[in-house]
């Protein structure tokens, strides 16, 4: 028998990422094969549907315009936070705020409500993501896609020009949330000096104007 392998050289790639608490899979797709990574990451945060959406939709925008990106590998990470996601509540299965899971700053001490975890990286998500990050030392810049807050947060000089450069583009403002995030992404992309947009989408819409009015903002953050 003659096994006969048609595959595309276009083809994205699907990785697994890790597994939630639940045992739910973690997807990243890759879009392009070129030498500059770029990763985009919603879904952190389970009742942000939003940035899921809108992520979702740069998905289907990036697999339509495959054969046309030769410059990077835009990785994407669209549903961090599957049990969550599942459960539409802003903490993972054990109500762990992964965004406050990550080592770098770690507290013990709940934040605004939600637990930072037993331990830094106790969150089977929050570690995946870390190592998935980690073994891609080529990742040149970190787009994490929230709501509600209706702004462009950042760390790093290279962070604020990024956002500076999306806010041209959908109007929003460039600003930083205003308390603190001990164990965010943030504060580890800041110890591994990755630059950071965090992107806080305003709550509601519909998937297709989201996208309508942010999909200019997204390919500027791509281009950097
Ligand atoms: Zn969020």
């Amino acid at each position: 028998m003659v096994l006969c392998w048609i595959v595309s050289a276009q083809a994205s790639l699907v990785t697994t990422v890790g597994a939630s608490f639940e045992g739910r899979e973690i997807l990243a797709t890759t879009y392009g094969y070129g030498s500059t990574e770029v990763l985009v990451i919603s879904g952190t945060h389970g009742d942000e549907i939003e940035g899921v959406w809108l992520a979702e939709s740069f998905m289907t925008d990036l697999a339509a315009k495959e054969s046309e990106i030769t410059e990077f590998s835009i990785h994407i990470i669209p549903r961090l936070n599957p049990d969550g996601i599942a459960k539409m509540q802003r903490g993972n299965a054990r109500n762990v705020d992964l965004n406050r899971n990550f080592a770098e700053g770690w507290s013990a001490a709940n934040q605004r409500g939600f637990s930072t975890g037993s331990a830094p990286l106790s969150e089977p998500e929050t570690a995946a993501l870390r190592e998935f990050i980690l073994a891609r030392p080529g990742i040149k810049r970190i787009l994490s896609i929230h709501a509600p807050l209706n702004m462009l947060d950042f760390d790093g000089e290279e962070g604020k020009r990024l956002a500076q450069l999306m806010a041209e583009r959908n109007g929003m403002r460039v600003a930083t949330v205003g308390y603190p995030t001990p164990g965010s992404l943030g504060k580890f992309c800041q110890a591994f000096r990755i630059p950071l947009v965090t992107m806080e989408l305003p709550r509601g819409g519909e998937k297709n104007a989201i996208w309508q009015r942010h999909q200019a903002a997204i390919w500027a953050f791509i281009g950097g």
